[in-house]
């Protein structure tokens, strides 16, 4: 088990990421420290909205890592780690909506665009079921 020092320690600092925009350094600076937050997951407490939201905005991965894992070892002690596997059938790529960070879609008509027969979506269907 990881102790409220042990996170404390790991809280990172802007010297640890020089390679992050400065803004990013500021706030991991001052957002860093989730000690108390730690202490209630060490003692099985519920967390709240302000908490999930400090935790949201905490640069650490590392440190979410942790909670999380203490967590997950109390709640299923067996050492097992189940996953989901996700599937897109993407049937197709045309698409108005022109998402910003989107390379896949092609506007209905544009060169490239393609919707799927039926056959290929089915076939598609059973190798996911299958794997
Ligand atoms: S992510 Fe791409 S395909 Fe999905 S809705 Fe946005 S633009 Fe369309």
């Amino acid at each position: 088990m990881i102790s409220r020092r042990e996170i404390a320690l790991a809280a990172p600092k802007a010297e640890d990421a020089p390679f992050l925009p400065t803004v990013n350094a500021t706030r991991r600076a001052s957002e860093s420290d989730i000690a108390d937050i730690a202490d209630k997951v060490f003692a099985g407490e519920r967390l709240d909205a302000a908490d999930g939201l400090r935790l949201f905005q905490h640069p650490n991965l590392g440190d979410l890592s942790l909670l999380a894992d203490h967590v997950r070892r109390t709640k299923n002690p067996d050492p097992r780690v189940t996953y989901v596997v996700g599937r897109n059938v993407n049937y197709t790529n045309v698409c108005w909506v022109r998402c910003s960070f989107c390379n896949f879609y092609r506007t209905p008509g544009q060169e490239g665009g393609y919707t799927l027969p039926q056959e290929t979506i089915f076939a598609k269907i059973v190798s996911c079921v299958k794997e």
